[in-house]
């Protein structure tokens, strides 16, 4: 049918939590705003898509058909734990309800356009949305373990100089379909040999700058009628918007992981643009706010950028900034992507800073890269974005002009060698 967007509406519950969000699909006849929830108007008969409903929106869209708010269960349990997306197959739901259903309600899981599988056994699906954007997931197991590494948005808007995603621009939010849809996906890729046991929310995009949906899919991930899994296990990771940092607490409970990558200001106000508008200060603030009143701790990830970051002097005054902060550090070695000007740090680097904050008694792990040879590792992904930010084209005209200074410098340097040599 072309190009689908939706309308979101989402519930507010009298606890102040926000609840699932009605996502209608629909032809779209107007444009996507940037940042907030995807918008569109159309007279078109549509169906709702269900993967779009919590279990609070879909006891109360079940309410509001003038049915018993209970199916919402059955119908949960048939999507997310039997996998199941034909109305046909719930065989506990009375026929003529069931014949309702397909009228007006659909499951649409997003397609899976590519997979690749890397020698490390970690796999990344290329899922198709609209007009041409496509995101990426990426499961890595380990041991009993398995994360799957969720994307919130199609690209990236925040321009992280040492990620390869920013370099694709910015497009939309995901909707809640294609956020939990990634998961469902996931796990019937998956099963029954492995099982999804983590999630991480590290794929493309900030998901605070999606709050609204990735707060409801988190929601769907801990589910007991989902995919069950505890707070300790379903992880968010972000650059640092602050605001939106204190209304996630307000709204889910999940782990935190926060993407520091420098130990002063100056450092990272070069390497992630946002901390000009949220400085560190601001952000271990409202990192401790988050943790308050819990035992648990916020991970800080931390690329390892020869010669950039990584010197004793900087884990020295990452100490010192962390002194305080319920913190554990997550090194990153750094994954490389064309045209990229970092390196990575040297194994004996990342592992003289990991000692000195380990001396300090900071919890440090040096995280494993996986899945580099499929372009699966951290900041690798890139799916394929319909960029809207006009970087892609900037930063053509960027390597255009590196190009060309280089052409030309070459013609001179030829020129010189020429004269030399006469
Ligand atoms: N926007 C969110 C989540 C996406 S990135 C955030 O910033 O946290 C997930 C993690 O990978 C972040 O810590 C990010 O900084 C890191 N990362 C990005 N590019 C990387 C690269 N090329 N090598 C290693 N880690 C990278």
């Amino acid at each position: 049918m072309g190009f689908q967007a939706s309308i979101q509406l989402p519930v507010w519950i009298s606890d102040g939590k926000l609840t699932g969000g009605f996502v209608i699909e629909k032809p779209i006849l107007t444009q996507i705003s940037a940042n907030g929830p995807l918008l569109s108007v159309s007279s078109a008969p549509e169906k709702l898509n269900l993967l779009d409903l919590d279990r609070k929106a879909m006891e109360a869209w079940f309410v509001d058909l003038g049915e018993k708010p209970f199916h919402a269960r059955q119908v949960l349990k048939w999507i997310h734990k039997h996998q199941v997306t034909d109305f046909d197959a719930m065989t506990d739901i009375g026929k003529a309800l069931r014949a309702k259903l397909k009228e007006i309600a659909c499951i649409e899981i997003p397609e899976i356009a590519v997979e690749q599988a890397s020698e490390d056994g970690t796999r990344k699906w290329l899922m198709e949305l609209e007009c041409g954007n496509r995101i990426e997931t990426v499961f890595i197991p380990d041991g009993d373990r398995g994360t799957l590494c969720v994307s919130s948005q199609v690209g990236c808007a925040l321009d992280c100089t040492f990620c390869s995603t920013a370099r694709q621009g910015f497009n939309r939010n995901l909707s809640v379909a294609e956020i939990i849809g990634q998961v469902w996906l996931a796990k019937r890729e998956i099963s029954p040999e492995r099982s999804l046991t983590n999630i991480v929310m590290m794929g493309m995009g900030e998901p605070l700058a999606n709050l609204e949906n990735v707060v409801i899919a988190m929601g769907i991930m801990m589910d007991d009628l989902a995919y069950e899994l505890s707070k300790r296990r379903v992880t968010l990771s972000t650059a640092g918007i602050v605001p939106a940092l204190d209304r996630l607490k307000a709204l889910s409970d999940v782990s935190l992981a926060v993407s520091l990558h420098a130990p002063n200001d100056e450092l990272r106000d070069q390497l992630v643009p946002l901390n000009r508008k949220y400085p560190i200060q601001e952000l271990l603030a409202a990192c401790k706010r988050y943790v308050a009143g819990d035992r648990r701790k916020v991970t800080f990830e931390y690329v390892m950028l020869d010669g950039v970051n990584d010197s004793d002097r900087h884990a020295r005054q990452l100490v010192r900034l962390l002194q305080g902060v319920p913190a554990k550090v997550n090194l990153i070695p750094f994954n490389p992507f064309p045209l990229t000007r970092f390196k990575r740090s040297s194994t004996p680097r990342i592992e003289a800073f990991q000692a000195i904050l380990m001396r300090a008694g900071l919890i440090t792990i040096t995280r494993r890269t996986r899945g580099d040879d499929i372009d699966a590792a951290c900041g690798q992904l890139v799916g394929r974005v319909a960029d809207r930010s006009r970087r892609q084209s900037r930063a053509a005209e960027r390597n255009l002009r590196n190009l060309e200074t280089a052409a030309a410098k070459t013609v001179e340097l030829g020129k010189y060698s020429f004269q030399r040599s006469k």
